[in-house]
């Protein structure tokens, strides 16, 4: 059995750690960052991902999927998913079953798959570094993060052979980060958690090992990149208005805009201004044109005030549900890059009306939480138990289009509840059931989770079949519902239209796609290395074949030179199969001439050691 792990899958960075003895261990990725960016890039059937995708961003834009944690679990036609498409670089489309896909690298693919390339490459730094196999983990999500959302990083993780046990919220995670080590006095505490792309907030009470969440609230499209935009648009503005060029039209020149937009941001953190240089942006009939731009820390406040305010409002909410006040409250953690920015921290603080606690690093919190759960579920923590709720209301669509609440929003989890439906007609041979998630009244305003058609109802006047609908949210916040005949005592044949999400087909399609990437990928590093192998030793012999050749055997120095040279046209031709059936040859035939060489050169070498032994008289 392989190692359990812990993942943050982030909307801009991923982070992986595992528990050593108690404490939990962030894991290098191979160049040593602590954190890895969550990009992956399809490059001339290559997939690259983290901070090579990164760095090859500029040259390939519409091939690097950035920000994919933005679309996993959504509906090409919702309003997020359609707002996120407007500043993506790759291209989005409508799957068959109306999710939002990703075009890249020539094919439509699943959000989850995509995801699946961060988690796949996690798993191996993770195994390098621990030298054994990683099979499974828990992974993190948004606190506000649907049932579909939820199945879809579900499915991520599958895709990358991990077996899943446990999707634990974000806030949650740092909130067991945080108290693993903070004695038994009850705290409450509230998690603000402002990453890359969403926003949560998590109410919670500790108490002598029992985590407890009271309540949550969020939004799953709120985060760094709203504000990476703003200066975006800012930058792009100042350029329409000298030169009438929109640089948001021109992908390599967005890609660019990006990059400058979010290390504005970060200067903008600790300065209080920041220059952004572009030079050779776009070019006119007048030439090249550069871009310049001083931006002030007031200046960009000023411009993302609006979106900093929006995460006041489900601080709020989860305050009033949570039934505390400010004022009850023994702590405020800041967890997600974004909280780095002074104007989140005045509003947190002036908010919660107290001082911030900064000590834990925003950027491993998470990661940390979940090898806590990691180790909970492993048993290597004990004393520790984590109570989570669900964050968003479960209801079934009655009459005239209205959610009816089956299991309220902040219910402990897991739940379950049950609900008798019947007929409208007499002899109705089946009943629509439509379940949905989300706080709206009418049905249509939130998602649907599912449609079921209730068959095989067996004649009867209208009211009288009674059949038991039970809803059901597990651990990790997934969804899952069954049916009872109570007259027949049967259970009954209920079909389940999902209205989204990947089928099992996709899931074993992508799982085979990546293993065959995983091997052309292997193939790939195998055939560089025979021929940096192959080059290395072509330039040994030949530099022995010009300084030596004098000293060999006619014969032997021929074979070498007809060997070499066979290896030099396989190189040129990058024929792999060549180089490889001609690297032993070349290599023997090397040794035999290095033999030939150093006996030649021992005999003469004793000579005159036996010489400087006389003169030593030893
Ligand atoms: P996370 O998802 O927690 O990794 O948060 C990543 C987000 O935090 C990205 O949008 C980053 O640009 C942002 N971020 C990281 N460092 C800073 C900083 N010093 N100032 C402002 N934003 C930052």
């Amino acid at each position: 059995m392989g190692r359990l792990v812990g993942i943050d899958l982030g909307t801009t960075n991923s982070c992986l750690s595992f528990i050593e003895g108690h404490d939990p261990v962030v894991v290098p990725n191979s160049e040593g960052g602590r954190t890895t960016p969550s990009i992956v890039a399809y490059s001339e059937g290559e997939v690259l991902v983290g901070s090579v995708a990164k760095r090859q961003a500029l040259t390939n834009p519409k091939d690097t999927v950035v920000a994919v944690k933005r679309l996993i679990g959504g509906r090409f036609d919702s309003d997020a998913v359609q707002s996120a498409i407007q500043h993506l670089s790759y291209r989005v489309r409508e799957h068959d079953n109306g999710d939002a896909w990703v075009f890249a690298g020539g094919q439509e693919r699943s959000p989850s798959s995509i995801s699946a390339e961060t988690l796949r490459a996690l798993k191996k730094y993770a195994e390098a570094f621990l030298g054994e196999e990683v099979d499974s983990a828990v992974i993190t999500v948004p606190a506000y993060f649907n049932d579909s959302q939820r199945q879809a990083t579900k499915d991520a993780g599958r895709i990358a052979g991990l077996d899943v046990q446990r999707i634990i919220n974000e806030p949650t995670a740092a909130a067991l980060a945080y108290g693993l080590n903070a004695g038994a006095a009850k705290r409450r505490i509230a998690v603000y958690d402002l990453g890359g792309g969403t926003f949560d907030i998590s109410i919670l009470e500790l108490n002598d090992g029992v985590f407890q969440v009271l309540s949550t609230n969020g939004d799953t499209f709120l985060g760094g990149e709203d504000f990476d935009r703003v200066l975006i648009d800012m930058l792009a503005n100042h350029f329409f208005e000298k030169h009438s060029i929109d640089l948001r039209q021109d992908s390599m020149a967005l890609q660019r805009l990006k990059e400058s937009a979010e290390k504005a941001k970060h200067e903008l953190s600790s300065s209080d201004s920041t220059e952004v240089q572009l030079p050779f942006i776009a070019s006119t009939a007048e030439g090249p044109q550069h871009l310049q731009m001083t931006i002030s820390r007031s200046a960009f406040e000023a411009l993302s005030e609006g979106l900093v305010r929006r995460t006041m409002e489900p601080c709020e909410q989860a305050l009033k549900d949570s039934g505390l006040s400010a004022a009850d409250l023994d702590d405020v953690l800041l967890i997600g890059g974004m909280t780095r920015m002074p104007l989140v921290q005045r509003n947190v603080e002036a908010f919660f009306k107290r001082e911030a606690n900064r000590s834990i690093n925003p950027d491993e919190a998470v990661a940390l939480g979940a090898a806590v759960q990691a180790g909970i579920l492993s048993g290597q923590i004990r004393d520790v138990v984590l109570l989570d709720v669900t964050p968003l209301t479960l209801a079934v669509e009655t009459q005239g289009g209205v959610a009816t609440p089956m299991i309220e929003r902040n219910a402990s989890i897991p739940c379950k509840h049950s609900m008798v439906f019947s007929t409208t007609e007499d002899n109705q041979p089946m009943v629509s059931v439509h379940v949905t998630q989300g706080e709206r009244p009418m049905s249509d305003d939130n998602r649907t989770l599912a449609r079921f058609e209730l068959v095989g109802i067996p004649p009867a006047p209208r009211g009288v079949p009674q059949i038991d609908v039970r809803f059901e949210i597990d651990v990790n916040g997934i969804v899952s519902v069954s049916a009872r005949d109570l007259g027949t005592g049967k259970e009954q044949s209920v079909r389940i239209t999902s209205s989204s999400g990947l089928t099992e087909d996709e899931i074993q399609a992508a799982v085979e796609e990546a293993l065959t990437h995983e091997k052309k990928d292997q193939e790939r590093r195998d055939a560089a290395d025979i021929f940096a192998k192959a080059k290395g030793l072509l330039y040994s012999v030949e530099k022995a074949i010009t300084e030596y050749g004098h000293a060999l055997e006619p014969e032997m120095l021929s074979m070498m030179e007809e060997r070499a040279s066979k290896m030099r046209d396989a190189i040129k031709d990058e024929n792999a199969t060549s180089v490889s059936a001609l690297l032993d040859d070349l290599e023997s035939g090397s040794h035999e001439v290095a033999n030939a060489m150093y006996s030649s050169l021992e005999t003469s070498n004793l000579g005159e050691s036996e010489d400087d032994f006389e003169d030593l008289d030893i």
